[in-house]
């Protein structure tokens, strides 16, 4: 008898909305009774899926930015999470959870460093929380292209997530994934989410009313409809937001805990998660994929970079933004190699491997001196510090957030040019060279279409706000 397999994909994220000087998020008065939607949305979601077991019997991943803030929050239900996973990982060898590219950038528009930079730190994130390396990762928005997903491949992912669309042909086959092979040889496999079903849970409330009848109504007639001279397992991905289950669709991580529970399997469907579906078969079709596609904008990736249908408002906007970002991180990084390369060998492994500093896992001394052609003064050991603080804030300047919504003058966008300001600031502090000029002109012509904000007086504003850096 064949298998009807599915599983349920879970992204778990919410913009990064902390002040990077303090660490601390402001009052967000739409999210009353709570401070902020991060702690409403912990009550609504989070909390509520992790006592229901709903973490051990979804595929999921966490953003490492919002895995952070949650360990702080809620050390409780942080580490039910990641025993949930751990389950699956101590009883099947293979776990549930997945990783995720750290800031949460959109890949195809990053440099070929930042790439690097960012799945690397996404992969030792995962393996400092979750204590085992992971197999798949999600790459934020689905955003792809074969840079990236050569990039996983070379760092031992053996899996991501795309959107139906993403594949570079029509007439998907829903019940497979597929294997992308990729330049050098190499190849990884993809998981298509089934369109239908991952829009109808995100957007149509009754679809998720009764999970005895999702089970009969909505998931097993895929099954049937592609099967008929198949013999083979099947194995169906529906993949949404994880904030749906309780927080956009209140008491749905109880319709997900029925569903994972008793419904799928009396419809006769087993519930599992890609790791250990690829445990037990082998992908044998193969596919390619559209570059520079994503799962939230059906124009490419055009909505991180300049007007699109997605977002309405005039978009100008966003180009600017981008362009002066661009041309911020170009300058951060020759100002990075010109100043530590007298004493770093290699600056690159060093920018990649402070994401174990960034984790506690040591000290930034102890990371520097490891790399150091030879001992450095404390001067020296103090501009290095500096230096890379301020290529942690380059890092998180492309945050997608910044880029998703329709204006600037809201905090995401706002957000961006803080962590802009801050990279220069440490950079500033560090060698004495100042971007802030460059960088205030490039932003004078970013302009919010709403409010006439532009984002050089947000620069301004967050370059003078006093701040001392606590390094030693
Ligand atoms: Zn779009």
């Amino acid at each position: 008898m064949p298998i009807k397999t599915f599983s349920i994909h879970g992204h778990f994220y919410q913009p990064p909305r902390e002040d990077p000087l303090t660490g601390i998020i402001p009052d967000e008065p739409g999210a009353a009774p709570y401070n902020n939607w991060n702690e409403r949305i912990l009550d609504e979601c989070y909390l509520p899926n992790a006592r229901l077991n709903n973490f051990q019997k979804i595929s999921f991943n966490v953003g490492p930015t919002l895995f952070s803030w949650l360990e702080g929050q809620d050390p409780h239900t942080y580490g039910e999470i990641l025993s949930q996973d751990q389950a699956n990982y101590g009883r099947y060898g293979v776990g549930n959870a997945i990783a995720q590219a750290y800031n949460h950038t959109i890949l195809p528009l990053a440099s070929s460093s930042d790439k690097r930079i960012q799945i690397k730190w996404g992969i030792a994130d995962f393996i400092h929380r979750f204590g085992h390396t992971p197999q798949g990762m999600w790459l934020p928005k689905t955003a792809v292209d074969y840079e990236v997903l050569s990039l996983l491949a070379n760092q031992g992912i053996e899996y991501t997530i795309l959107a139906p669309w993403q594949a570079d042909e029509d007439g998907l086959d829903p019940t497979a994934p597929y294997r992308v092979l990729l330049p050098g040889g190499n190849s990884i496999v993809a998981f298509f989410y089934n369109r239908d079903l991952s829009t109808r849970i995100s957007f149509t409330a009754d679809a998720t009313a009764n999970a005895d009848q999702f089970a009969i109504d909505e998931l097993y007639p895929i099954y049937q409809r592609t099967s008929a001279d198949n013999p083979a397992d099947q194995f169906i991905l529906v993949v949404s937001d994880g904030e749906l289950y309780g927080h956009h669709q209140p008491f749905r991580e109880l319709f997900l805990s029925h569903l994972l529970d008793g419904a799928s399997a009396a419809a006769g469907l087993r519930s599992s998660y890609p790791g250990l579906w690829l445990k037990t078969h082998t992908v044998e079709q193969t596919i390619g994929i559209r570059e520079r596609t994503s799962w939230s904008c059906h124009h490419g990736v055009a909505r991180w970079t300049g007007e699109c249908a997605c977002t309405p408002h005039d978009g100008r906007w966003k180009s600017t933004l981008r362009y002066s970002l661009n041309r911020l991180a170009a300058a951060l990084d020759s100002l990075y190699f010109e100043s530590v390369y007298p004493w770093i060998t290699k600056p690159r492994s060093l920018r990649e491997r402070y994401i174990h500093v960034m984790l506690g896992e040591m000290k930034a001394e102890r990371l520097v001196s490891e790399l150091a052609a030879r001992t450095l003064t404390s001067q020296q050991m103090r501009q290095v510090l500096l230096l890379l603080e301020s290529q942690r804030e380059r890092q998180r300047i492309f945050t997608s957030c910044g880029w998703f919504f329709e204006d600037f003058d809201r905090i995401e966008p706002k957000n961006v040019i803080t962590y802009a300001a801050q990279a220069v600031r440490l950079a500033h502090l560090a060698t004495g060279d100042d971007l802030a000029p460059q960088t205030r002109s490039d932003l004078h012509h970013v302009v919010s279409p709403v409010t006439g904000l532009r984002a050089d007086q947000v620069f301004t504003q967050q370059l003078e706000r006093q701040w001392e850096p606590q390094i030693d």
